[in-house]
């Protein structure tokens, strides 16, 4: 099979995951194929039907046929989907305020984008202006804040009165996110601007739900997709297709590719693998999911795929960690075990060739300047080192290859790399993707980077632990560091030792602040329902929170609810954490994902009546705001959990001024 021909290999990213930047699993498998392609007679090529389909919906064209559609539901005025949109009553605001402006934004929806795209900067003045492009429900809390002033409060504390460029990408992002409302109010339920189809692949036990959506009427994002997907085909005419499912947002769209390329091409094979793959289709036996792919692939892409293009072309040639469907029709896990991960140092260099970088948009979301990282400016992404140099946290997928397999790459080598990435693409500017970054490598990459006059903008995320002293952080930040983020989990001694973090909240507090003293913004990972928490430590947790951005330590955080996974310490070991699994159902059929576990906590704590005064104090601390005030000011009172619960919001436990005694212990 396929043998003296030259293998054309098509990777690509299905959506939807990011604007800003490509996803960087295609460019390292494509950097690393290409290490190969002379000796296996291989074509590397890879694309990005994620932004293409941005691009295809949010466009004069698309916007125009969105307007036609809902248009058309509202004057039938019969079936499902007047129901969902048409009935005055009904009809979603965002979905009211297009029908009524829908010319203006056909005709500004280009320009906005070409503008994003940083193609158009003169257009700042016009956007910032604020009558240019239409506005609906998401510039509402502009207005809400809005003093007698000519000008907006909130823009005005983010931006000044001179901050025209940054204004204008922040009003064209809430442009672009009420168009995207406007998608998934009116025509696709599944459809958000970094995630497409999440609901049917989060704890899905079963294909069912994928294989039933994917089966069903298509929808103008779906048609939009699979006409993406057949260009790519016709042009391509791939062998192999690849296809990489990080998470599960963007699982349905790698299903739904993989089916347009089995209708166009039948002969073309597919691939999947990626992070969702990993942690989630360990145990698959679904036959079915094998109608749309025809290889799984578990862990690190690179040698099971180089070893899949040598059985393409020698079906002997073993396989290594993928599932195939037998001829039995059974799923099995084909791995060979002389076949062995390739380290870090010998996967090349990731290329972004034949992605069109400028196709990428720069949005402004929150007013804060950490958090726009994840989404303004396209980012080099590299790795320092594969997995995770401490892997002891016990919520962490620690038995799992990506993070548990620790390679660090020399710092020469990774420079090297960067010189060979700022020539492709002519950016300076760098996200290394690691689990938890170093510090002996970020020294000596920083060192090296300082040795050798390269000079570039980098950030990347650490453990707040105390080998960051002042003098590493104003090293790193020399280097060109500009933001660090990292795990603080919960703010609390006692779940920190639980966690395994190997860090207390003093520690954190100081070496937060030295990155902040040095320049270098940091974000912390926040964490709530750990095992055994109760109500007091998660406020006394957000009571050191607010102190630890009063002082300045850190600029932006995120609160995960806690989640038991099957990979982690709490997951295989639930009695040392006082926690009892749930039973799950017994297998009644063939299996599709499995991760997440659920668990009975005989403390009994409401976590989910906490959630939302958490995420509201986090958005207002983001803002600069309420950073004085009693953090119980954030909760309803009283807040009311799930269970239908009223849950007391206790007074902080913890001294007032902990994280400033911290700081002035070490002299800060
Ligand atoms: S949570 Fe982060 S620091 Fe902890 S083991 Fe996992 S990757 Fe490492």
């Amino acid at each position: 099979m396929l043998r003296g021909l030259a293998l054309r290999v098509l990777l690509l990213t299905p959506p939807m995951i990011q604007l800003n930047t490509p996803y960087p699993a295609t460019a390292y498998l494509t950097g690393f194929l290409r290490k190969h392609a002379a000796d296996l007679g291989l074509d590397v090529r890879q694309a990005d039907p994620a932004i293409e389909l941005f691009h295809r919906l949010f466009s004069h064209a698309g916007v125009q046929r969105m307007l036609a559609t809902l248009r058309g539901r509202l004057s039938a005025g019969s079936g499902r989907a007047r129901r969902r949109t048409a009935a005055s009553a009904e009809v979603p605001p965002s979905v009211a305020s297009f029908l009524a402006q829908g010319e203006a934004y056909a005709a500004t929806v280009d320009a906005a984008v070409r503008f994003l795209q940083g193609r158009d900067p003169g257009l700042a003045l016009r956007i910032a202006g604020r009558s240019f492009l239409p506005e609906g429900p998401r510039f509402a809390p502009l207005d809400q804040n809005a003093g007698d002033t000519a000008v907006d409060e909130p823009l005005v504390w983010a931006f000044g009165a001179l901050g025209t460029a940054d204004r204008a990408k922040h009003l064209a992002t809430l442009f672009i996110d009420d168009l995207a409302d406007v998608v998934r109010d009116g025509i696709d339920p599944s459809f958000e601007l970094s995630r497409y189809g999440e609901r049917l692949a989060l704890a899905a036990p079963t294909f069912d739900p994928l294989r039933d959506a994917l089966e069903g009427p298509a929808t103008q994002v779906d048609e939009a997709l699979d006409e993406i997907t057949r260009e790519l085909v016709r042009v391509h005419r791939p062998d192999l297709v690849g296809l990489t499912a990080p998470f599960p947002g963007n699982v349905y769209g790698a299903f739904r590719i993989a089916r347009a390329v089995r209708a166009a091409a039948p002969g073309t094979r597919v691939v999947l693998g990626g992070g969702y793959v990993n942690t989630e289709l360990r145990e698959l036996s679904d036959p079915r999911v094998f109608d749309y792919v025809d290889f799984v692939t578990l862990d690190d892409g690179e040698r099971p795929l180089l070893a899949l293009l040598q059985h393409l072309r020698d079906p002997a040639a073993p396989l290594l960690r993928t599932f195939v469907r037998a001829p039995d029709g059974r799923v099995v896990l084909r791995t060979d075990g002389a076949l062995h991960d390739v380290r870090l140092a010998d996967s090349g260099t990731p290329t972004y060739d034949g992605l069109d970088l400028d196709r990428y948009l720069s949005l402004l979301e929150m007013l804060n300047p950490m958090h726009r990282l994840w989404s303004d400016g396209r980012w080099n992404k590299l790795t320092i080192a594969h997995g995770c140099y401490w892997r002891k946290c016990t919520f962490c997928d620690i038995t799992l290859d990506y993070i548990d397999r620790y390679d660090l790459a020399a710092a020469d080598l990774l420079v090297d790399r960067i010189e060979a990435m700022v020539a492709e693409t002519g950016q300076t500017s760098f996200h290394f993707v690691d689990e938890a970054a170093p510090p002996a490598g970020l020294r000596a990459l920083a060192q090296r980077l300082l040795a050798r006059g390269v000079v570039i903008t980098w950030w990347t995320n650490i453990r707040f632990e105390k080998t960051f002293t002042p003098e590493l952080t104003e090293l790193l930040a020399r280097s060109g560091c500009v933001a660090v983020s990292g795990g603080l989990e919960v703010a609390s001694n006692r779940l920190l030792a639980l966690i395994k973090k190997g860090v207390t909240v003093e520690q954190v507090a100081r070496v937060t602040r030295a990155f902040t003293a040095a320049g270098v913004m940091v974000h912390a990972y926040l964490m709530y329902g750990f095992p055994t928490e109760t109500t007091q430590e998660t406020i006394d947790s957000l009571e050191l929170v607010r102190q630890l951005f009063e002082a300045d330590c850190v600029q932006s955080a995120f609160w995960h609810r806690f989640a038991a996974t099957r990979h982690s310490p709490v997951g295989q070991k639930p009695d040392l954490f006082g926690i009892r699994l749930r039973r799950e159902p017994p297998a009644g059929g063939p299996l599709f994902a499995r991760n997440e576990v659920a668990f009975d906590d005989p403390t009994g704590t409401d976590h989910d009546g906490l959630g939302a005064g958490l995420r509201k104090a986090l958005y207002n601390y983001m803002h600069g705001l309420g950073l004085e005030e009693d953090v119980r000011r954030w909760f309803d009172a009283p807040a009311v959990g799930p269970r239908g619960r009223a849950v007391r919001i206790p007074r902080p436990s913890v001294s007032s001024h902990l994280i400033r005694d911290a700081l002035a212990a070490r002299g800060h």
